[in-house]
C-alpha cells in the first residue's frame, strides 16, 4: 500500500519553489515512471509530492539556430524522438531516446526524469555528455546553471540541494557535418535499462566525445581517451584501440543485468563501433 503523502499540482513555478522551499521531504513527480515505483514499494515514503506538469515553463522544447536546444522538464521521450528539430541535429539523443523503455513508457517519461534519478545506466545521460549539455536548475531564490558533467555526484545523487529543481536541459547548437551516435546494449530489447551504453560524437571542428552509461557509478565521459583521439585524425585502426583502451579506464560491477566481465568486454565492442559508425558516416 502506498504510504500517506500531500499531493499538489500547481500551476505557476513561483508556487512550485516555495512549496518545495517551506516542506522538506517533497519528492518531484514528472512522469513517475521511476517514482511511483518507489512509492509503490514505499523505498520513498515523503510527506510531499509535487507535480509539476500543469507548469508552462516546463514544457518548453525548442530549437533557435545558432543558441541550440531547450528541453524543458516535463518533455517527454518520446517528445524528443519525434521533434524534427532535434531528429536534424541530435542523433545521439534520438537514437538513445527510442531506445529507453517501451512507446507507451516514453509517453510518460521525461528526459529530465531520467537524469534526476541519477541511475549510472541512464539512457540520456551519455548524450547529454557528448553534447556538452547544461542542466537549468531553479530555487525560490535564483537560477543556477549546471554543466551535465557536473549533475551526477554518484550512484541515484545529483547535485540538487533541498528547495531545487531542474527547469530543463540546453545543449549548445551543433554545425553541419556534426555527426553523433548512440549505442546501447541490454538483456532485452526495450523495457530494460542498458548493460551498457555509448554515445560518441564527432563535431564538424573534428573534436571527438565520448561517453559511457552503467560503466560506473555514474555516466561518464572518457576524456583521457578523448585526449588521444583528438590528437591524431580518426582511423579504423584507431578505433579499434581505442575499443580496447576504453576497458582500462572504467570499472563496472557485476549486478543483475550483467557480469563484471561481460559489461567490460560489452564496453569495448561499442566503443570501437561507435568510432567506426561516426568514420562511415563521413566523421574523417
Ligand atoms: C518498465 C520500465 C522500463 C524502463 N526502462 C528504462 C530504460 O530502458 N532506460 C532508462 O534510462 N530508464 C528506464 N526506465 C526508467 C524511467 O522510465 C526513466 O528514468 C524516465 O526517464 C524517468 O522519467 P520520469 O519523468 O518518469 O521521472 P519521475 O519518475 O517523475 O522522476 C524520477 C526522479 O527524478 C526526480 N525529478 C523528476 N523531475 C524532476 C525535476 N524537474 N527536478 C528535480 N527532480 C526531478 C523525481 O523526484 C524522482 O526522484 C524504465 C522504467 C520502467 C518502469
Amino acid at each position: 500500500m502506498l504510504s500517506r503523502f500531500d499531493y499538489v499540482r500547481p500551476q505557476l513555478l513561483e508556487e512550485a519553489l516555495a512549496y518545495l522551499r517551506q516542506n522538506t521531504g517533497t519528492e518531484i513527480l514528472a512522469g513517475g515512471t521511476d517514482l511511483m515505483i518507489m512509492l509503490r514499494r514505499n523505498a520513498q515514503m515523503p510527506g510531499h509530492v509535487l507535480d509539476i506538469k500543469s507548469i508552462p515553463e516546463t514544457k518548453r522544447l525548442e530549437y533557435k539556430p545558432g543558441q541550440g536546444l531547450f528541453i524543458g522538464a516535463t518533455v517527454t521521450v518520446n517528445q524528443v524522438a519525434e521533434a524534427d528539430f532535434i531528429q536534424k541535429k541530435y542523433a545521439a539523443l534520438v537514437q538513445a531516446a527510442n531506445s529507453l523503455a517501451s512507446y507507451q513508457l516514453r509517453n510518460r517519461a521525461t528526459l529530465v526524469g531520467n537524469i534526476c534519478n541519477a541511475s549510472p545506466g541512464a539512457d540520456l545521460a551519455a548524450p547529454l555528455l557528448v553534447y556538452d549539455a547544461k542542466v537549468h536548475i531553479a530555487n525560490s531564490q535564483g537560477n543556477r546553471l549546471v554543466a551535465i558533467n557536473e549533475f551526477f555526484t554518484g550512484v541515484k545523487k545529483t547535485v540538487l540541494q533541498r528547495g531545487e529543481m531542474v527547469l530543463g536541459v540546453s545543449l549548445p547548437d551543433v554545425t553541419a557535418g556534426d555527426v553523433s551516435i548512440f549505442l546501447k546494449q541490454a538483456r532485452i530489447k526495450g523495457h530494460d535499462l542498458g548493460i551498457v551504453g555509448v554515445a560518441a560524437r564527432l563535431a564538424a571542428d573534428k573534436v571527438c566525445r565520448i561517453a559511457m552509461s552503467a560503466v560506473a557509478p555514474t555516466p561518464i565521459r572518457l576524456t583521457k581517451l578523448e585526449e588521444v583521439l583528438n590528437a591524431q585524425p580518426l582511423t579504423a585502426e584507431l578505433a579499434i584501440w581505442a575499443g580496447e583502451e576504453a576497458r582500462k579506464l572504467i570499472k563496472p560491477i557485476s549486478d543483475v543485468r550483467s557480469s563484471a566481465e561481460y559489461r567490460l568486454h560489452v564496453s569495448g565492442v561499442l566503443v570501437k563501433r561507435a568510432l567506426t559508425q561516426l568514420l562511415d558516416m563521413g566523421g574523417k
